[in-house]
C-alpha cells in the first residue's frame, strides 16, 4: 500500500533534484538517508518529518548531484507532447512545441482549436472525474495561456477570425470587498474550459458590472465576495440587473455565500434570469455548461424547484426559532465570578507599532491546513502530505510554497506590519465596554459595543456576549481590553501583476494565498507576544505551533465580522484606537474589508473563561438598542447586521 506513496514522494524528491530517476524502481538504491526521511513522512514517524525532508531536499539541491529528468516523453509526436505538457503543467517546452505545431496547420488558430484544446479537454475530464486536482489544473491553464500568448501575434497577422469560445463570463468581486482568490480560481478553471473571461477585478461598483455586461454582451455574470456585507451587495447587483432588463444567469460564490442565502435573498430579486449558488471552482464548469447548453431550460427549472424548497424549509425553521427579548437575554448573561487574581495587570499599556517585522519569524507560525483548503485539497497538515488521494498534489504544492516563501523572504517582496494596543477597560455590566484614556479611569476614550445571543437556551446555559468577559465597573476591578491589526500584504501588488503579465495565474494565486497565511501567522505570533510579554499573563506558555492552532492558550482574539461579533462596524473604533491606517497602512473599505487583503484584526480578551461562541440570530429589539447606543441610524445598523437579524 505504501509503495505508491513512496513512488510519489521519491518522484517529488526527484523534482527537487535529489535522486536520479533511473533509481526509481530500485528501492535498495535509494540513498539510505533519503529513504529514512521519506519513510518518516510516509509512516508519520515523527511530527516534523516533512520539514526534515524538505530541508534535506534543500541541502542537496544543486550540490553537484546532477539533475536528470525523464524526458522520454519528448520523443512522442508533437500533439502528444502538447497534451503531456498541458496535463503535467510543464511550461518549459510549450513555445517550441506550439511553434512546431503551427507549421503543421494552414492557420495558426487551428493549433488552438486542435491540439491545445484537445489537451485541455483531457485536463477537464481528469479534473471533472476527480483524477486531477486544482493546483495541477491551474498549472495546466498556465501552459495553455502561454501557448495562446505565443500564437496570438500569428493569429492577428492572419486576421481570419478568433477561436470561438464556449461563452463569455464576466467575473467581479463586489463593491467594498477586496478578496479575489476564489474568483480568480473560478476564472482560471472556466478559462481552461474555453470560456472567455472578462475579469473586472475587486471592489467593482454595481453600475460598472452592468455596463460592462451589456457592452461585452456576456453570457453569464459571476459575483464573488468573502465578507458578510458583500451578501447584501450581491442582492443589490441582482436588483439592478433586474432593472436593466438583463436575462443572463447570475452565479454567486465566495466563503460567506450559501445556497440558502442565494435562494432566500438573491434569486427573487432577479426574476428574468436564473441565479445560482456555485459551491466551488470544480462545480463552476458543469454549472456554466448546463446554463449555456441546450438543456438549460430543464436545468433552470430544476434549480427553481430546488430553491423554492430551500425557501420553504427556511421559513419553517424561522417560524420555529424562538428568540428571547433582549432584556431577558441580558439577564441571562454569562456571570463570571470576578476575582482580582483572574485579572492581570499588563506589563505594557497603550499602543505599539511593529514596522517591517521579519517575514522569517512569521513562517514557523503558519497554519498550513487552510492553505490547502484554498486549493481545494482536503485534509489536515501535515498528514495531508501523505494522504492517499491528495498527498502527491499537496506535497508538490507545499514544495512550491516553500520555494516562493524563500523568495518572499530573501527578496523582500512583502512588508509585514502590526499595531497592537492594550487599554484600561471595564464593562457597564451589560453589552458596552468602556476603554479609558488612562489608568485613572475617569475619562472614557471609546466605547465598544457587543451583541448578545438571543436564542432560547437550555437550562443553565447563558446568553453570551463578549462584554461578559470584561469586569463590570461595579466590581471595582481594573480590567483591560486589547486590540490588533496586522498585515503581511504590503507591497504585494507589483509581484502579482508581474505574474499576471507572464500569464502565470498559478504563482499569482500562490502568492496571495501565502500572504494570507503570513497575515494569520502574524496574528498568531502577536497574540503569543501579548500573552507572554506585553500583557504578560502567560509568561511561560511554551506551546507548539500545533497547540497554538488548536487554541490551547488562555484568552481569545475575536475578529469583528466573525461569529461572536458579526458587527463589522466595530472595526471603525478598533482602527481609530490603533490609528491603524496611518501607523501600518491598512485601510477599511466601505464594506469594512481590510486592504491589503492579507490583513487580520481583532480584540484581545484575557480572562481564563473567555471562549469563542456564535451569536446566532438576534431580534429587532437588540438592533434598536445597539443602534441607539452607537448613535447610528437604526435602518443603517440593521443593514450591517442583516446576516444575523431574525
Ligand atoms: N489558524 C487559523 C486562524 C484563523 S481562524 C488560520 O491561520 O487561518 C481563527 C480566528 O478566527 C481566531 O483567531 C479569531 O480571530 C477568529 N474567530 C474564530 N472563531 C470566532 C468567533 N466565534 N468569533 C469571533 N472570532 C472568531
Amino acid at each position: 500500500m505504501h509503495s505508491a506513496f513512496l513512488y510519489h514522494a521519491i518522484q517529488h524528491g526527484m523534482d527537487m533534484g535529489i535522486v536520479n530517476p533511473t533509481m526509481l524502481e530500485i528501492y535498495d538504491e535509494i540513498p539510505k538517508e533519503l529513504l529514512e526521511k521519506v519513510e518518516d513522512v510516509l509512516l508519520n514517524r515523527n511530527d516534523n518529518a516533512t520539514e526534515v525532508l524538505l530541508d534535506y531536499a534543500e541541502s542537496v539541491k544543486g550540490d553537484g548531484k546532477k539533475k536528470e529528468r525523464d524526458l522520454s516523453w519528448r520523443e512522442q509526436d508533437v500533439k502528444r507532447r502538447i497534451t503531456y505538457s498541458l496535463v503535467k503543467g510543464i511550461t518549459e517546452f510549450i513555445e517550441e512545441d506550439t511553434e512546431e505545431c503551427r507549421k503543421l496547420y494552414p492557420e495558426p488558430i487551428q493549433v488552438i482549436e486542435g491540439p491545445l484544446m484537445d489537451g485541455m479537454n483531457v485536463v477537464g475530464d481528469l479534473f471533472g472525474s476527480g483524477k486531477m486536482f486544482l493546483p495541477q489544473v491551474v498549472k495546466s491553464a498556465r501552459v495553455m495561456k502561454q501557448a495562446v500568448a505565443y500564437l496570438n501575434p500569428f493569429i492577428e497577422a492572419a486576421k481570419n477570425g478568433a477561436v470561438q469560445p464556449n461563452g463569455k463570463v464576466l467575473m467581479a468581486t463586489v463593491k467594498g470587498d477586496v478578496h479575489d482568490i476564489g474568483k480568480n480560481i473560478v476564472g482560471v478553471v472556466l478559462g481552461c474550459n474555453n470560456y472567455d473571461i472578462v475579469d473586472m477585478g475587486v471592489m467593482v461598483p454595481t453600475q460598472d458590472i452592468i455596463k460592462k455586461a451589456i457592452e461585452e454582451n456576456v453570457d453569464v455574470i459571476g459575483l464573488s465576495g468573502l465578507i458578510t456585507p458583500s451578501l447584501d451587495e450581491m442582492v443589490s447587483v441582482a436588483e439592478e440587473m433586474e432593472k436593466a432588463g438583463l436575462t443572463i444567469p447570475l452565479l454567486i460564490g465566495g466563503a460567506t455565500t450559501s445556497r440558502v442565502h442565494t435562494a432566500v435573498k438573491i434569486e427573487q430579486s432577479y426574476t428574468k434570469g436564473q441565479t445560482i449558488h456555485v459551491l466551488d471552482a470544480s462545480r463552476s464548469v458543469t454549472v456554466v455548461e448546463k446554463l449555456l447548453g441546450n438543456t438549460s431550460e430543464e436545468f433552470v427549472a430544476d434549480i427553481k424547484k430546488e430553491y423554492e424548497k430551500v425557501r420553504l424549509n427556511h421559513s419553517n425553521k424561522k417560524a420555529q426559532k424562538r428568540l428571547l427579548p433582549y432584556d431577558v437575554a441580558l439577564e441571562n448573561k454569562f456571570k463570571i465570578d470576578w476575582k482580582a487574581e483572574d485579572i492581570y495587570t499588563p506589563n505594557f499599556v497603550g499602543n505599539k507599532t511593529y514596522d517591517n517585522f521579519p517575514i522569517s519569524e512569521l513562517i514557523p507560525f503558519i497554519d498550513w491546513t487552510p492553505f490547502f483548503q484554498t486549493w481545494q485539497l482536503a485534509g489536515r497538515f501535515p498528514r495531508i502530505l501523505t494522504d492517499e488521494v491528495v498527498g502527491e498534489q499537496a506535497t508538490s504544492l507545499y514544495a512550491d510554497a516553500q520555494e516562493m516563501l524563500a523568495k518572499i523572504e530573501k527578496e523582500n517582496w512583502l512588508t509585514a506590519k502590526a499595531v497592537i494596543g492594550i487599554w484600561p477597560a471595564n464593562s457597564n455590566g451589560k453589552d458596552d465596554v468602556y476603554t479609558y484614556t488612562d489608568e485613572s479611569r475617569t475619562e472614557v476614550a471609546d466605547t465598544l459595543f457587543s451583541l448578545r445571543q438571543q436564542t432560547q437556551k437550555a437550562k443553565q446555559l447563558p446568553n453570551f456576549s463578549l462584554a461578559d468577559y470584561i469586569a463590570p465597573v461595579e466590581t471595582g476591578l481594573q480590567d483591560y481590553l486589547g486590540g490588533f491589526v496586522v498585515t503581511a500584504g504590503l507591497g504585494i501588488e507589483p509581484h502579482v501583476k508581474k505574474y499576471q503579465e507572464e500569464n502565470d495565474d498559478y504563482n499569482a494565486i500562490l502568492l496571495k494565498a501565502l500572504a494570507d497565511r503570513l497575515a494569520e501567522a502574524f496574528a498568531e505570533l502577536m497574540h503569543k507576544k501579548v500573552r507572554e510579554e506585553l500583557w504578560g499573563y502567560a509568561p511561560n506558555e511554551s506551546l507548539e505551533n500545533e497547540e497554538l492552532i488548536d487554541e490551547k492558550y488562555q484568552g481569545i482574539r475575536p475578529a469583528p465580522g466573525y461569529p461572536a461579533c458579526p458587527d463589522h462596524t466595530e472595526k471603525i473604533t478598533l482602527f481609530k484606537k490603533l490609528n491603524a491606517t496611518q501607523e501600518i497602512g491598512v485601510e477599511l473599505t466601505e464594506s469594512m474589508a481590510m486592504y491589503p487583503a492579507a490583513s487580520v484584526s481583532g480584540f484581545y480578551y484575557a480572562h481564563p473563561q473567555a471562549k469563542y461562541f456564535g451569536l446566532g440570530k438576534i431580534d429587532i429589539d437588540q438592533v434598536k438598542s445597539i443602534a441607539e447606543r452607537k448613535g447610528m441610524d437604526q435602518v443603517v445598523m440593521k443593514k450591517w447586521l442583516n446576516p444575523v437579524v431574525n
